[in-house]
Order: structure tokens, then C-alpha cells, then sequence
């Protein structure tokens, strides 16, 4: 055997040739036999992209128009020989990029982690049963199954391909779907005529399929053309490039009134150049928020890591801020609102309606008529259910410990339960012996499977699942109990329907028929009135108690829940009521929606909040109407035709179990758990994650604006500087990667779900913050000089005054991080007070290095200062509460106005 399937040419091969090549059967290999195979061939991967060196990732923090402002600030005062001015700024410089560099790697770490959650799964045969490993475990000789929707994991050769079609375009550039069939094609078949390959990488579109592995990892076709795959996705969001530009624009606007002033200082106020050199670095330093880019990555860092413990795995950034501006979301039912769990709980046959006793997907249970056990003996058509549920299936039970599993769909493996409960321990008496020889694979357009048999005696018989609509629309006629046939009973299956539809059950139709002579293959056209109906099924998937309450809250959060399902108008709407969803009387079905144009579609599509027996098609209209609505659209989705909907959608959400590879790759958003309760999940930490990159540069612009305010107001009044220009490099230096940062790792505030969503053009500097900017400005300066004028009237020295001018800066701050930790509600509670263990790590570290400037001698030598008194020490604490009182009354009235308003 080797690895490469281009020199054994498994493509000109018949499959048994092919399967012998590469030591396989066509039930797969033993799993001894692929561990071995692992350690020889190694895992089924694409090497990643080498990862950023270190050095290079530490550079790169110096790559901001910012950090070069400061460094040509630090040259220069080094030319000046203000050695300590040198000294701060250049560790001012260091401190942030150290604290970049670091949290980056974090982030990046904690991204790559992420991804790892996505990892792809294959479904495989190992020891002749069918189960699921990481498709990293793939080892050549693995048989594979593979339906629409999956990433194909590995090169591999088709035994069987039904209605397959693959999208090559990863390989080929092809972007049409090409057919794939099992037979061999000629040796010198290029790459995109090989029909009986499938590569790893291309996308199944349709169908469904069973195939050797034949290559893994590098040596696939795509791991021989590109080495690697691994994009290396930049941490940055619409938001953040908003902010990079308005800090850019920002720098340039210091810099040119710090040009004017210094002009002006020269020229009129004839101040002798170093120094005002000097408090013009001072300046430029004070007023660019050179650690605003860092902690805005930061925060979003944090939202993604937050997010993925909710289950809930980023795939596309920008996503984190479109979530907090949800209004509407549009979810799945099965599996999202509702467990997935399925049980058969009723059958209906044409004179008799069963019920179903026993849990889970264990096979065992008694079928009950009448409050009595029925006897399929006497019972014949529950022969006939069970080998229907049994043959137009492709799931597979597993027990183990106890419990059983199923492996597939979970509703087929309701029904393979049914079928080991109506036929007991008797084995599998009434499918013994039949063989598959074709199959129509269930499609969401056509809602039906059908499946060709060949029974023990060498007759043809085929067996059809699905919505009854469906299944019924190919009936002509139905078993009755005798097992004689009679004509179909329209409106007694319809009530019938009606009937198990309204109690939320999931129904589906079951048939059987004789295909017409000599038919090999299952044509769809042939179904259309050969079939006679054996009954309905009736299946109950209870919904997640947990997404109950997740809806409540989404409507506390002013945010719509929109149920849009392929199942029947009556059990949608049944769930619906359970789920506690708006107006449920209203269902919208898909035939509904085909009869509006786009203007009535919109405006129905708002009003109403169920839609039933809906296809893919339907949902990409649906995210169009309700966005001409102006409204912001979150999706789920799970098939492989739901991918252009979630693309369309403002935030387009997969689900991470039963999601189809082409789902995941068009969402922004991967559930881990497919649970609707991880999608409320994921909008609060959108909501909060915005929230704290909105108190972050509320928190960094006034501090700034502030800083800059005093030192200009002086110069220009002709004051003597109440902070000199190295006290304002230290302040920056203490308090920019503290307390800016902590503000990243802010929890949700209290009221984050209670309020409606933000307007999703709502911009990030609104008129509320910049009146913040100012007014905290205006109060830091009044403050500043207040102090600085009281100290030097009470006859203090001018270095004690600018001290207390300094630490009473420092102070504001840390009071400013206490009043912006809640913008949306009262500062004054014990949460609001306790803050969190970041925020007080932060406030410690900072009055910690304020006491080593105004206390320690060598410090106070350096940078000017001198000890302050008690008596001063607690004037200066109480300005900062003044400070804070000020601002929090302002807010409340504020908030109050808002809400009057
Ligand atoms: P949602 O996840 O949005 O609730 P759904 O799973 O109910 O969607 P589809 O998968 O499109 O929607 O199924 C639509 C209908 O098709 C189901 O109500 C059922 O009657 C039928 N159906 C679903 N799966 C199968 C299957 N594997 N074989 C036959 N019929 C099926």
C-alpha cells in the first residue's frame, strides 16, 4: 500500500480493487487496525501556518502612529538631556506594548482554541459500525459516510454515490456542482473529471455517499497544492477600525495645536524653548490615548472567551458587535428550541390508533390499542410500520452502560427504536434478508426519503418516509387491517394530521409500494400515485426548558423570536405556545410565503412569528423582508441550502452538533450546543462586550482631554503649571494599562437584557459622549487648579501644590472607573461598589505607585514631588467623591430624562 493515490491510480480502479489496495473492506477497517495506521500516517491535518515569532508579534505593538509620536518625544527630550522625561515615556512606551503583546498572544491563543471547538467530525465505519470520530483520526482504509452539507475530510475513493454532487471550487475553481459517481473513470483523468473521487476540502452540495479514504493530511490533493489553510485572522472588528482611524486623526489634531502652542509660547508669552519644549511633550503625551487600541482588542479578547464559555464560538469577529444590536431572531425549531430528543409516542393505521410506550431510544416498550398490549400478530400493519421505520432509515442505535445512543438523525433513530419495540426479542423478522439498492435521501424541497429494497425472495418493494402532505400527495390507496388495500381516506388523514400536529407531536407519513417491473433505480417521477399508505407516526420532542426561558428573556431585551421550521403549521405552532412565543395564532406555511410579493412579505414577515413548512429558500426571503424593515436579523440554520440565508443575515448562527460543515463555514456564529439559550447567551455578551469598548473610550477620552485641558488653560492664562510635564508622564504611565484595561474585563450590567436593542447605526461617539468628554474635562481642570490654588494660598510649597494636583488627577480617575463601570444604572448599589477583582487589583496597583511618587525620597527627587499631609491626603479623597457625586447626579438625571423623554 501507499500513500499516494495518484501512483496507485485508485480512480481507474473498480472498487474492490480500490478497496483492496489500500487494505479495506467494504465495512471499514478495525479500530487496532487504524490506530495503528495513525501512528504510521500520522493525523489527517493540514500543517497550520506558522504562528507570528514572537519578536516579530512584540515589534508590531511599536506599529501605531501613536507609539511613534511618543518615541520621536523620547528622542528628543534624550537630546534635551531630561533624562527622567526620557525615562517615563520610553516606559510608558514599553509598558503598553508589554501589556499588548502579552494579552495579544493571549488572545490569539484563546482564538485558536476556539477554533479547535469547530473541529470537523466524520461519520465512519470502524469494526463494521457505523460512529463518529475527529476527522483527524481518518487513517487511508477508513469508509466514510458523507451526505450534503459535509466538508469531504479526507481524499477518497466513491464505493456509493446517491444523486451526489460535489462543489470542487476549493480545488478545481469550479464553482458548478459536479456529479460524482462510483464508477471508474480513465487513468489519465484530470483532477475535476475524476467522478469516483471525492477530495478532501470540496463540498458535498448533494446526496449522499459512501467512499474509501485513499490519501490524509498532506499528501490529499489540497494538502499538496497549498501546505496550509490556516488563515491567521487579524483581531479587529468594524468598531475598533473606527476608533484606530479616529485616534489617527486624533494624534494629527494634537499634534498641530501642540505646533500652534508652541508658536504661541514662543512668540508672545516669550517662554524660553526647553521648557516649553517640554510641556509640549507633556501635553501630546497626556492627550493621545495610546492605549486605547490594546484594551479595545483586549475587550473583545475577552467578549470571544466569554462567549465560548455560553457555548456559543465566534467565527467572525465583527459578528460580537452585530449580536448586541439584534432586534429580531429567527431560529430553527428541532434541536434549538425543542432537545432533538424524539420519541414515537402514537401510531395511526386506518381503523386503529396505537400509543407508544417506553423513553428514550431504548427498544423496548409495549404498543398499546385500547389500554391493551396489541399483538402484531393480530395487529399485521404494525409489521408493515416496523419495517418501514426500519428500512427508510439510516441511523444506528448504540447501547452502552445501559443507555442507548443514536448515531444519525435523531428521529430516524426514534423510529428504529419503534421498530425493535414492535418487533420484541424476536430479532428482525420482517426485514431478515432485504437489501438496499437504491435510495432517494430526504431533502428539505421534497420532505420525503424513499429507499428500494430487494426482500429475501428476490422482490422489489419500496418504502417511503415523510411529511404527510408529501407522502400522502404519492398515495392512491391505504392498507386496512384484513392487509387488503383500500382507496385513500383524504380527509380522515388530514384530521388525523390536524389531530397529533396540535398536541406539538411531529408527524410523518409512511407508504410502501412495488416499483414497476424490472426498475433498478428510484425515480422520483415513478413514486407519484404507485404507493399505498401504512399510517402516520407521531413523535415527540419536548422543548429545552431552558430555551423557555431564553425567549423571555430575549423579550425582556426587546428583542422578537421568530420560530421558522420545516415541520407542520399545527405542531409549530403547538411548540410555539410552549416556548411561550408572541402570536401564535398566526402562521405564516411556505406556500403562504410564495403567494406575497417582496412589499407584502416584509411587512407580514414582522408581524408574525411562526412560519411553518418553510424551505431554505424561504429563509434567505425571509432575512431579506424583515432587514427592509430596518431590523437586524440573527439566523440559525443547519443544511447545507440554509448557507445563503446565513450569509444574508446580519448574524448568521449555526449549529455546532446537527450543522451541516457548509452551514458552520457561511455562520459568524457556531452553537456548540445548538440550544436557543446559547443564543440569548451570546446577544448579552454582545450587548456587554460593545458596552465595555464604549466605557473604555469613555474612560480613556475625558482622562486624556482632561490632562491636556489643564496644561493648555495654563499656558494660555499664563499660569505656572499645576502638573509638570513629567508628573503628567507618570500619571499616564500608572494609570493607562491599569485602569483603562480593567474596564475590558467588565461583566454584564444588571440591566443588559432589560433594555432594547442599540440602533445598528448608531455611532460610537454620540452627542451623550462627547458631553461626557467635556464635562469630566471641565471638572478634572476645575479641580486641578482648585487644589493647586488652595495649596499654594494655604502657603504651601509650589512642589507640595503640584502633588496635590497630581494625586488629585490620579484620584478622579479612579472614581471615574467606578462611575463608568455603570452607564446604563446607579452607582451607588453594593454590586456597583464591590466592583470585581480586576478593577480593585487595578485601583490597588495604582494608589500603590501614587504613594511611592509622593512618599518615597528618591521618587519624590526624580519627579518633583513631596509628601503629602494627612489633612490634604483626605481633602483630596473627598474631591474625588465630590467629583463622583457630581457626575452620578448628572447621569440620573440624565437616565430619568431619557426615560420621561
Ligand atoms: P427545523 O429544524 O427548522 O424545525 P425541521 O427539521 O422541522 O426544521 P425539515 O428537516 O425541513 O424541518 O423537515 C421537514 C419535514 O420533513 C418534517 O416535519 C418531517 O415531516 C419531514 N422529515 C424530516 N426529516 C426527515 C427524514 N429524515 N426522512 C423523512 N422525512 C423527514
Amino acid at each position: 500500500m501507499t500513500d499516494n493515490p495518484d501512483e496507485m491510480a485508485v480512480h481507474a480502479l473498480p472498487q474492490e480493487e480500490a478497496l483492496r489496495r489500500v487494505g479495506s473492506s467494504s465495512t471499514g477497517i478495525e479500530t487496532q487496525e487504524a490506530e495503528r495506521r495513525l501512528a504510521t500516517y500520522g493525523p489527517n491535518r493540514l500543517v497550520a501556518a506558522p504562528r507570528r515569532g514572537a519578536l516579530v508579534r512584540f515589534l508590531a505593538q511599536f506599529h501605531n502612529v501613536l507609539i511613534y509620536v511618543l518615541i520621536a518625544s523620547a528622542i528628543v527630550t534624550a537630546f534635551l538631556q531630561h533624562w527622567i522625561d526620557t525615562g517615563v515615556i520610553v516606559a510608558v512606551v514599553l509598558g503598553n506594548s508589554i501589556v499588548g503583546f502579552l494579552q495579544e498572544g493571549r488572545a490569539e491563543d484563546a482564538m485558536n482554541a476556539i477554533r479547535g471547538m469547530l473541529a470537523p467530525r466524520a461519520a465512519v465505519l470502524r469494526d463494521g459500525r457505523r460512529t463518529s470520530v475527529d476527522a483527524s483520526d481518518l487513517v487511508p482504509g477508513d469508509v466514510v459516510l458523507i451526505e450534503a452539507g459535509d466538508r469531504v475530510p479526507a481524499d477518497v475513493r466513491l464505493l456509493e454515490a446517491r444523486s451526489l454532487k460535489l462543489e470542487e471550487a476549493a480545488l478545481t475553481g469550479e464553482s458548478v456542482p459536479v456529479d460524482k459517481s462510483a464508477d471508474p473513470v480513465a487513468i489519465d483523468a484530470a483532477l475535476g473529471d475524476r467522478s469516483c473521487m471525492l477530495y478532501s476540502g470540496t463540498l458535498v452540495a448533494a446526496g449522499t455517499g459512501r467512499g474509501v479514504v485513499v490519501a490524509t493530511g498532506m499528501v490529499t490533493e489540497i494538502g499538496k497544492i497549498s501546505g496550509m489553510l490556516d488563515r491567521v485572522e487579524t483581531l479587529s472588528t468594524p468598531l475598533v477600525q473606527q476608533m484606530d482611524v479616529f485616534a489617527r486623526w486624533l494624534t494629527l489634531f494634537i499634534l498641530i495645536i501642540a505646533a500652534l502652542l508652541l508658536a504661541y509660547g514662543l512668540v508672545v508669552e516669550e517662554l524660553p524653548f526647553v521648557e516649553l519644549f517640554m510641556i509640549i511633550v507633556g501635553l501630546s503625551v497626556a492627550a493621545i490615548p495610546e492605549g486605547l487600541p490594546a484594551v479595545m482588542t483586549i475587550t473583545l479578547a475577552v467578549g470571544v472567551q466569554a462567549m465560548a464559555r455560553r457555548k456559543a464560538i465566534v467565527r467572525r469577529l465583527p459578528a460580537i458587535e452585530t449580536l448586541g444590536s439584534v432586534s429580531v431572531i429567527c431560529t430553527d425549531k428541532t434541536g434549538t428550541l425543542t432537545r432533538n430528543e424524539m420519541v414515537v409516542a402514537d401510531l395511526v393505521a386506518s381503523r386503529h390508533v396505537y400509543s407508544v410506550d417506553g423513553e428514550g431510544y431504548s427498544p423496548e416498550g409495549a404498543i398499546r390499542w385500547n389500554d391493551a398490549d396489541a399483538d402484531p400478530t393480530e395487529h399485521a400493519v404494525l409489521a408493515e410500520f416496523a419495517r418501514a421505520a426500519g428500512l427508510c432509515n439510516d441511523a444506528v442505535l448504540h447501547s452502552a452502560d445501559g443507555a442507548w445512543r443514536v448515531e444519525g438523525d435523531p428521529m430516524e433513530g426514534a423510529l428504529m427504536a419503534l421498530a425493535g419495540k414492535i418487533t420484541g426479542d424476536g430479532g428482525d423478522p420482517f426485514t431478515a434478508g432485504w437489501t438496499r439498492i437504491d435510495a432517494i435521501p430526504f431533502d428539505a424541497a421534497h420532505r420525503y426519503m424513499a429507499v428500494l429494497h430487494l426482500d429475501g425472495d428476490g422482490r422489489r418493494h419500496v418504502h417511503v418516509k415523510g411529511a404527510p402532505e408529501a407522502v400522502l400527495a404519492l398515495c392512491a390507496a391505504q392498507r386496512m387491517p384484513d392487509g387488503e388495500t383500500a382507496v385513500l381516506d383524504m380527509p380522515y388523514w388530514e384530521q388525523m394530521v390536524e389531530r397529533l400536529a396540535a398536541e406539538g407531536q411531529r408527524v410523518l407519513a409512511v407508504a410502501v409500494g412495488v416499483p414497476p417491473n424490472g426498475e433498478q433505480q428510484l425515480m422520483q417521477d415513478h413514486l407519484s400515485g404507485s404507493l399505498t399508505l401504512i399510517g402516520l407516526v407521531g413523535l415527540i420532542d419536548p422543548p429545552r426548558p431552558e430555551a423557555i426561558a431564553a425567549v423571555a428573556d430575549c423579550h425582556l431585551a426587546g428583542i422578537r423570536v421568530k420560530m421558522i421550521t420545516g415541520d407542520h403549521a399545527a405542531t409549530a405552532r403547538a411548540i410555539a405556545a410552549m416556548i411561550g412565543l408572541k402570536n401564535c395564532e398566526r402562521v405564516l406555511t411556505g406556500a403562504d410565503i410564495d403567494r406575497l410579493d417582496d412589499a407584502t412579505l416584509s411587512l407580514a414577515a414582522s408581524e408574525t412569528d411562526i412560519f411553518a413548512r418553510t424551505s431554505p429558500a424561504h429563509k434567505l426571503r425571509l432575512v431579506t423582508a424583515l432587514q427592509s424593515q430596518g431590523l437586524t436579523v440573527a439566523m440559525t440554520g443547519d443544511g447545507v441550502n440554509d448557507a445563503p440565508a446565513l450569509k444574508r443575515a446580519d448574524a448568521g448562527i449555526a449549529m455546532g452538533v446537527k450543522g451541516s460543515e457548509a452551514a458552520k463555514e457561511a455562520a459568524d456564529l457556531v452553537l456548540a450546543d445548538d440550544n436557543f439559550a446559547s443564543i440569548a447567551a451570546a446577544v448579552r455578551e454582545g450587548r456587554t462586550v460593545y458596552d465595555n469598548i464604549k466605557k473604555v473610550i469613555s474612560w480613556t477620552l475625558p482622562t486624556n482631554a482632561g490632562e491636556a485641558a489643564t496644561i493648555i488653560i495654563a499656558l494660555f492664562v499664563g499660569l505656572a503649571l499645576p502638573v509638570t510635564a513629567v508628573q503628567i508622564l507618570w500619571i499616564n504611565l500608572v494609570t493607562a494599562i491599569t485602569l483603562g484595561l480593567a474596564l475590558a474585563f467588565e461583566p454584564s450590567e444588571e440591566g443588559t437584557m432589560r433594555r432594547p436593542p442599540r440602533r445598528r447605526d448608531e455611532p460610537l461617539l454620540t452627542a451623550e459622549l462627547i458631553w461626557h468628554v467635556c464635562l469630566v474635562s471641565l471638572l478634572f481642570a476645575a479641580a486641578v487648579f482648585g487644589i493647586f490654588f488652595y495649596a499654594l494660598d494655604k502657603g504651601h510649597s509650589i512642589e507640595l501644590a503640584r502633588t496635590m494636583a497630581m494625586n488629585t488627577l490620579v484620584v478622579m480617575e479612579i472614581f471615574h472607573v467606578f462611575f463608568i463601570r455603570n452607564i446604563y444604572g446607579t452607582s451607588l448599589t453594593w454590586r456597583a461598589v464591590r466592583g470585581t477583582k480586576v478593577v480593585w487589583i487595578c485601583v490597588i496597583s495604582v494608589t500603590i505607585a501614587q504613594f511611592a511618587v509622593t512618599y518615597l525620597p528618591f521618587m519624590r527627587s526624580l519627579f518633583g514631588t513631596e509628601s503629602v499631609p494627612l489633612f490634604e491626603g483626605v481633602l483630596i479623597f473627598a474631591i474625588g467623591w465630590v467629583f463622583f457625586a457630581l457626575v452620578e447626579i448628572e447621569k440620573q438625571m440624565r437616565l430619568t430624562l431619557r426615560k420621561r423623554g
